[in-house]
């Protein structure tokens, strides 16, 4: 359904712009959503004859973010409205952006749109919906169909073939075929786009709720080989049936896609995560006493894994996360044999809830044994916070007081106090201090 509140103020931005003589309506992914009775999480996108400037007049918060396209963000009760002029696209030179544009009339500013879902406009006030590319009809047979010659629309600006992509698989439609024709015939193009755009537009995909249909309609169309090859090189590997009686490292990873598609925990390491967590299988699979292996999969696949996160320009904080959910998602495996001081350790780490997640999704999109994340869900709701993360009994500073010369020793020294706190043989400063009498003699 609509954000209510966001809808009245959108209407209260279209109604300024009219009561000053100018056109406006809702346009686009708006009015697509609005139509499909979808959950709308931005604000309205707003279309109007006004000229960049006469909208900056208008209001008393705007940023200008693409004003030579025509674009000024509109900010009304704290939130951002994006008012586009109408306009034609000139020439498209590079497979990217438009060298020029033309402000033209609504009809013109639908033509220039990408696909015929995204092509709509509504008037608040009449209710009203202007369709002049068949988007509708579209709607109704749930298809994307690029807005005119497909091929042509398409070399105007490469990505619209991953956005193709991402609205086919979060909407759950099917790709008109001539348009999915051209994003065959055109996918080896896609290169002149820039990674951040692809990395966005993947990122979206992975968080659609239609990840697992994103990456099978990126590989149909030949888009995967291009922009995510150490995906589509899992095709055919195999892997021990005994863990994975679901086949090869492309149905499996396919299927944990479809586990993030489910999940309540949907941010963005746990969906890399999912889609990178045996990134490195390819190149590590070996044949050991006729035993499939893929020894060193976890720790190739984080720095793979950090590598992609980097090439499609995700933050450092999403690359770190993503390549440590890469690198452990099996260690909890060995949960049940590490020591109680270990365990804690392990469990306390700031990412334990993906980490987690992951695991859950890894093993039902493999055999579906949990016992090793039931293990450590139980553990960690068992202990708690504070016994994971126990008050410190002593510090550096009472090292020093105590008599200790500091050094790298006080790190060693202070790790095994913590340690004896999460394995509860000491529970308070007494005990404490008696520990470093008996194990840490002072050297004078
Ligand atoms: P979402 O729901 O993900 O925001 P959206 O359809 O609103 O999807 P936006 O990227 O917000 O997509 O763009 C808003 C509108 O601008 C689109 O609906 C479409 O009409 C137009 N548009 C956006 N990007 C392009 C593009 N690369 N080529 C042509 N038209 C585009
Ligand atoms: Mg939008």
């Amino acid at each position: 359904m609509a954000n209510p509140e966001a809808e009245r103020l959108g209407r209260e931005v279209i109604a300024r712009l009219r009561a000053a003589g100018h056109e406006a309506m809702f346009v686009g992914g708006w009015v697509r959503d609005r139509l499909l009775g979808r959950e709308q999480d931005t604000t309205g996108d707003i279309a109007t004859s006004a000229r960049p400037e006469d909208v900056r007049a208008l209001f008393p918060r705007t940023v200008a973010v693409g004003e030579q396209f025509g674009v000024v963000i509109v900010i009304e009760g704290g939130l951002p409205f994006e008012v586009a002029t109408f306009r034609a696209d000139d020439a498209y030179v590079d497979g990217r952006r438009p060298t020029s544009v033309r402000f033209t009339g609504a009809r013109e500013d639908a033509q220039r749109r990408d696909f015929t879902i995204n092509g709509m406009f509504l008037d608040p006030e009449s209710g009203e919906v202007l369709d002049w590319v068949g988007g509708r009809e579209d709607l109704e047979r749930r298809v994307v169909r690029a807005i005119g010659d497909p091929r042509t629309r398409f070399t105007e600006d490469k990505l619209r073939m991953i956005r193709a992509v991402r609205f086919a698989a979060t909407l759950g439609f099917t790709i008109e075929p001539e348009t999915a024709a051209a994003m065959g015939a055109m996918a080896s193009e896609i290169g002149v786009v820039s990674r951040e755009r692809i990395g966005d537009e993947i990122v979206r995909i992975l968080l659609g709720g239609g990840a697992r249909r994103g990456i099978e309609l990126l590989s149909a169309t030949g888009l995967l080989l291009e922009v995510l090859p150490e995906i589509e090189a899992m095709k055919g590997v195999e892997q021990g049936r005994e863990h994975h009686p679901e086949g090869d490292v492309w149905m499996h990873t396919r299927l944990a896609l479809a586990g993030v598609d489910r999940s309540p925990l949907r941010t963005e390491p746990l969906a890399l995560g999912a889609l990178l967590h045996d990134v490195a299988k390819p190149v590590c699979a070996e044949r050991r006493e006729g035993k499939i292996t893929f020894y060193g999969h976890c720790e190739r696949g984080a720095e793979i894994a950090a590598e992609i996160c980097r090439r499609l320009r995700r933050s450092n904080a999403v690359a770190d996360r993503v390549a440590w959910l890469v690198e452990n998602h099996l260690r909890h495996v060995n949960a049940p044999n590490m020591r109680v001081a270990t365990l804690k350790r392990f469990l306390r780490q700031e990412g334990i809830e993906e980490l987690l997640e992951l695991c859950r999704i890894d093993a039902e999109a493999a055999n579906g044994d949990l016992t090793w994340f039931e293990f450590c869900r139980a553990k960690l709701g068992e202990f708690g916070r504070e016994e994971m993360k126990p008050a410190r009994l002593v510090s550096g500073g009472d090292l020093i007081a105590l008599g200790y010369r500091p050094g790298p020793r006080f790190k060693q020294i202070l790790g095994a106090v913590e340690e004896a706190q999460l394995e509860g043989t000491i529970a308070s400063r007494d005990e404490a201090l008696a520990l470093l009498r008996d194990r840490f003699p002072r050297v004078d």
